[in-house]
């Protein structure tokens, strides 16, 4: 009888697998529903508590403004004249928000203007002061939808009207009635409906607010850096190692650009090197940042494209320069009312040469500008050298003036 036993073996052998792969299956299967269910479970209780930080925020912004009447803020009286006062604290009105200010941030125009005591344009003292900040909505006025208490925003310093000529063709940056913010150095900002409307901008979680608050110069040298017909590959040379020149090379090294930084000070060096330029010219001289920088490029040809952040007559010229033939100078530095510049006519117009001065920024732009920022690709935290409180303010325009290697200082209220 072996045979029967072999087959009776067999065939329980293959009862036992059958019953095994069943097993299975049915594990595989309920393990398969319960990860579903945890993963539905874990999405819900995320969005509850999610949920709850946002309440939890716009409750603590709206109690921290209340019953406040007065707060800190840095009024420009003058020529090297800040004080830090106490005023008003401001009411939204209509389409209106107010912000605490999370992070102020140091730029060359508030130097120039702390050097000049008023910017014709801009401000006239005494007046607040400070416009590249982002921070925390505390009070939305009426006909605000899109913003609430407790949204971390980044308000820029200007909006368009979107009504004039230039705006209705695309160049919003030359609008005639461009409406400028100021009041960044102090606890709290009121955001014009205006730029509520067109220029305020939700800041990712992710994202610190003093990175934030560099949506605007960054607009600057996005809108500069596009300006000037730029293309993977081309050699750029940026005359200029302050915080927009800086900010320039690293956009143009961030899109393939083979970047020449001409630098004067020792500090600009190491930091154009860090945010990617792949040479670095120092020098005084401005005959011999051309020639070194021609040297540079195959045959002496010349960059393809010369960036002026400087803003000095001697520096446009020297753009003129060191560019090739068919290549693009963009004049980016603004020089002093009044400037006038001698340029080569023979040079440009037989080598071809196209000519720009990019101004400002449109709302397109800031936009692209947070989000490169949100990105990670751009070394956001490279720029911000230093913090302070708004206290400090007139030592760290002091430290500024003297050409301190310091890019930007973070003025915290
Ligand atoms: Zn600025
Ligand atoms: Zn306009």
């Amino acid at each position: 009888m072996p045979g029967t036993v072999k087959d009776a073996i067999k065939r329980s052998r293959s009862t036992v697998e059958t019953a095994i792969e069943h097993g299975r299956a049915t594990v595989e299967t309920a393990i398969e529903h319960g990860r579903a269910a945890v993963g539905d479970a874990l999405h819900h209780g995320r969005a509850t508590v999610e949920s709850a930080i946002h309440h939890g925020r716009a409750t603590v912004e709206t109690a921290i403004v209340h019953g406040r009447a007065t707060m800190q803020a840095a009024i420009l009286h003058g020529r090297e004249d800040i004080r830090i006062e106490s005023v008003p604290v401001p009411k939204a009105e209509v389409g209106e928000l107010i912000v605490r200010v999370g992070a102020a941030l140091t730029c060359g125009t508030d130097l120039k203007v702390f050097r000049r005591g008023y910017h014709a344009r801009m401000i006239v003292p005494p007046a607040l002061f400070g416009h590249e900040l982002a921070g925390t909505v505390v009070e939305a006025g009426q006909g605000v939808e899109d913003f609430a208490p407790g949204d971390r925003v980044v308000a820029l310093n200007s909006a368009p009207c979107g009504q004039c000529y230039f705006c209705q063709h695309g160049q919003e940056n030359l609008c005639d009635d461009l409406l400028f913010n100021n009041g960044a150095y102090a606890e709290f900002i009121r955001i014009p409906s205006r730029i509520v409307a067109k220029n305020t901008l939700k800041v990712p979680d992710h994202v610190p607010l003093e990175h934030a608050a560099l949506t605007e110069p960054l607009a600057c040298a996005v809108h500069g850096f596009e300006d000037s017909k730029p293309y993977p590959g081309a050699i750029v040379a940026i005359i200029g190692g302050g915080p927009l020149g800086l900010m320039m090379l690293h956009v143009a090294a961030l899109a393939g650009c083979e970047v020449i930084a001409i630098v004067k000070h020792d500090g600009q060096v190491e930091a154009a090197k860090q945010l990617g330029a792949a040479h670095v010219v120092q020098t005084s001289s401005i005959r011999k940042a051309i020639r070194e920088t021609r040297a540079l490029t195959p045959k002496d040809r010349g960059v393809d494209i010369a960036i002026e952040a400087v803003g000095v007559p001697e520096a446009w010229e020297e753009a003129v320069e060191m560019v090739r033939k068919g290549g693009t100078v963009n004049f980016f530095g603004g020089c002093a009312v009044g400037t006038h510049v001698t340029l080569d006519t023979n040079r440009i117009h037989y080598s071809d040469i196209t000519l720009r001065a990019t101004f400002h920024h449109t709302p397109a732009i800031c936009r692209r500008s947070l989000e490169l920022i949100a990105s990670g690709r751009f070394q956001a935290g490279a720029f911000i050298t230093g913090h302070a409180h708004l206290y400090e303010l007139n030592r760290v325009f002091e430290k500024l003036m003297n050409r301190s290697s310091e890019i930007k200082t973070a003025i915290v209220p």
